[in-house]
């Protein structure tokens, strides 16, 4: 059996796996992320499921890393990590000399859509968007079957839509950023409270937020699909429930006509995103 050993490197925590070629995970293990052992971490899961791997039968036919921060996906580099103070690690080259395999590398978000543009919602539409809600706020967009990486692989940055003017500004300079602004409401911050006259109040402050983003990315792309990750999603069927209602009573009437599915992704986003990396560069 072939398989990408797949990682998934987060915050706090890095996921690693063996993903076969329909998406299974064979295994996974996971990792404290620690920032002074970034590209170590990642060096250790991989041998270890290339151990495995050899151990079970499984040929590993790459190497597909999903990180936080601003990848160039081309050169497989961690250009900058904010969160975690890290500039220029050199992912590919690195892994590419240790275990002589492809190595492909590019952010969470890509990776977590070009998952599910190969194994999810994606197989029943070329066009679709990944809204998600988590510690950070993003989009991810698929057009006639291809992911959308933008100029300089830095698409989808929904989280620096500025929504509120006369908030504080965000470490992007403008003012009430959605992301800056969704974080302080769950850390008990104040803000402006959003007020959707068509829906109830929402189930909590930052979500009224939330459904802004939806609904500005339903109007500007006009999906058929929306699909929704994150921790602020995931296990919350009832603010997902309204989230929905508040997309079909506050979008643009014609682009919700065209709205055919909203709902939660039903993969382990991160290890099947950093596998598709793989299975994408290898021209699968
Ligand atoms: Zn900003």
């Amino acid at each position: 059996m072939r398989a990408a050993i797949s990682i998934d490197v987060g915050g706090t925590k890095t996921l690693a796996g063996l993903v076969a070629e329909d998406g299974t995970v064979l295994v996974q293990c996971l990792r404290p992320t620690v920032r002074e052992r970034y590209l170590q971490t990642i060096e250790e899961a991989a041998a270890d499921l290339v151990d495995y791997a050899h151990r079970h039968a499984v040929t590993p036919v790459g190497i597909g890393v999903g990180t936080t921060g601003l990848v160039d996906h081309r050169q497989g580099r961690l250009v900058r990590s904010m969160n975690m103070g890290l500039e220029n690690v050199a992912i590919g080259e690195h892994l590419r000399n240790r275990f002589g395999l492809d190595v492909f590398v590019d952010n969470d978000l890509h990776a977590a859509t070009l998952g599910e543009m190969m194994f999810g919602v994606g197989r029943t539409y070329p066009d679709f968007v990944v809204f998600n809600a988590g510690t950070g706020i993003a989009a991810g967009m698929v057009f006639g079957g291809r992911l959308v990486r933008g100029a300089s692989n830095v698409s989808g940055e929904l989280c620096h839509t500025s929504v509120e003017q006369h908030h504080r500004g965000c470490t992007c300079g403008l003012p009430g950023c959605l992301e800056s602004i969704v974080l302080e409401l769950r850390n008990g911050g104040t803000a402006p409270e959003v007020r959707l006259p068509r829906v109830p109040d929402p189930p909590a402050p930052a979500y009224g937020y939330l459904a802004l983003g939806v609904i500005h990315l339903v109007n500007l792309l006009n999906p058929p699909a929306v699909v929704l990750m994150g921790g602020m999603l995931t296990h919350d069927p009832a603010a997902v429930a309204w989230l929905h209602e508040a997309v079909r009573l506050h979008a643009l009437p014609d682009a919700v006509r065209g709205l055919e599915s909203f709902a939660l992704s039903e993969l382990p986003t991160g290890l099947v995103g950093a596998a598709a990396l793989v299975y994408e560069g290898l021209g699968k």
